[in-house]
């Protein structure tokens, strides 16, 4: 099969599935590639890629998941964009995503509900939801996710397939529409651990854009050995409590057991503070997008409100009729813990506990290598389940937020079934440790 019949044949796949699995926000039908233009010697030439569509590519719509930017043409392409085209793979479109990358299950998209391929009454997860079933569903081999508090990680979990959100500044935000500008980062998800190795190292490294991404040289990371022999394991104890599936405790330690038969050092420890993770990523994620998404605003950026009589109107009107609920929760949630009068009691007081579970992690990891546990608390769960109460949301993502309070690389890896649906081993790594992931991972793959 030649480059040029890759790409066909892969928008045709992808046109037939979509109907059902609605992974794609927009499918670039344009895309294409000159067999003349491919160079055999660069491992992504000619493989399609879908990227998050919170991720902003010149000329081929960007809409966050969101009405406001139902209609964005981005002038430009994210950092992140521009080098994995770069380095030769072909965009073929644009996932369906929780507006604004604010949910755990693809549900608060204003494009409509993504299926779980595994089981279509199931979430796929979220918020990179379209990402992670378009390749569960084989549409794609990699997507580009991002993950705030869990959204690579945890979709990938629901989805049996592989994620990685590597360390806060290894890779460039610069063209990526913010969410939580501490928290954000942009990663991988792949049917196979070697992929997305390929796919990290062609994205990492310095830009001069985004001045939070770290001046450090990239190590090839395709140079992955499935060895864990020596490797000093944690498993905190708080990750295995009441609260996780029996289901998924199984496998989790299964995943656990196999990298103790291979060489692997285990202990259990203590991770006190992370249970307060959800509350303190709440205060800091949501004031950081109520300042975020003060820029759509119906003058510079997408959707403006119809009817309007004065300027406050535009702004009122086109606010709420362009944010869905679960952003405009988020918006009144920032805006109050920032404001005067509340900002010690809630922004601050997060801060300093941030600072604790940040100190946790460090202790940890001044005697351990990888720590282990799940990456959810359940398997995929029933479309319509728990959308009402955001609460119960929230408290999914209590495995997967602590990694990224404190910046930490962090992966799921298929690890089992539970019930007939996918469960995910999580690994969260020293900062820039990303190899120490991959290895480990290629061998529970
Ligand atoms: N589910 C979490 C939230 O709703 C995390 C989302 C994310 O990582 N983008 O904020």
């Amino acid at each position: 099969i030649s480059a040029a019949e890759l790409t066909q044949e892969t928008l045709t796949n992808i046109h037939q599935l979509n109907p059902e699995i609605n992974a794609f926000i927009t499918i670039n039908d344009k895309a294409h590639i000159d067999d003349e233009e491919v160079v055999a010697d660069r491992p992504l030439q000619a493989i399609p890629v879908a990227i998050k569509d919170n991720i902003l590519t010149k000329g081929l719509k960007t809409t966050a998941g969101s009405q406001m930017l139902a209609n964005f043409q981005p002038i430009y392409s994210a950092t992140v964009a521009q080098k994995i085209l770069a380095a030769g793979m072909v965009n073929i479109g644009k996932t369906n995503m929780d507006e604004f990358a604010m949910g755990s299950s693809t549900e608060t998209s204003h494009f409509g509900i993504t299926k779980n391929p595994w089981n279509t009454n199931k979430v796929p997860g979220g918020s990179s939801g379209g990402s992670a079933a378009a390749v569960a569903c084989g549409q794609v081999l990699a997507a580009l996710g991002t993950d705030t508090g869990g959204s690579i990680r945890q979709p990938a979990s629901f989805n049996g397939i592989f994620g990685i959100k590597p360390t806060y500044g290894r890779v460039s935000r610069w063209g990526v529409i913010a969410f939580s500008s501490s928290l954000d980062q942009v990663g991988v998800m792949s049917r196979h651990v070697a992929d997305s190795a390929q796919v990290l190292q062609a994205m990492s490294g310095f830009d001069q854009h985004d001045n939070t991404s770290a001046d450090l040289p990239v190590p090839d990371y395709s140079q992955i050995k499935a060895n864990v022999k020596g490797l000093k394991v944690a498993v905190p104890e708080e990750f295995m409590g009441e609260g996780i599936d029996a289901g998924v405790r199984e496998q989790v330690q299964r995943g656990i057991k196999l990298l103790e038969d291979n060489g692997a050092i285990v202990d259990t420890v203590k991770l006190p503070h992370a249970q307060y993770a959800v509350q303190v990523y709440y205060i800091i994620a949501s004031s950081e997008a109520s300042s975020n998404l003060q820029r759509y605003d119906g003058i510079r950026y997408g959707f403006r409100a119809q009817d309007v009589r004065n300027l406050e109107d535009v702004y009122i009107k086109s606010r709420s009729e362009g944010f869905g609920d679960e952003v405009k929760r988020r918006i009144m949630l920032g805006t109050f813990a920032l404001s005067a009068g509340y900002f010690d009691a809630y922004f601050n007081k997060a801060a300093q506990v941030r600072t604790l579970i940040i100190e946790d992690f460090n202790k940890i990891f001044a005697d351990y290598d990888l720590i282990v546990g799940p990456t959810s608390p359940t398997t995929a769960f029933d479309i319509g389940s728990r959308i009402d109460d955001p609460l119960v949301m929230y408290m999914n993502d209590i495995l997967t937020i602590p990694a990224n309070l404190a910046g930490l690389p962090a992966a799921s890896v298929p690890v089992g079934m539970a019930d007939g649906m996918p469960v995910g081993l999580q690994m969260i790594a020293k900062p820039f440790a990303e190899q120490t992931i991959f290895n480990a991972a290629q061998l529970v793959e």
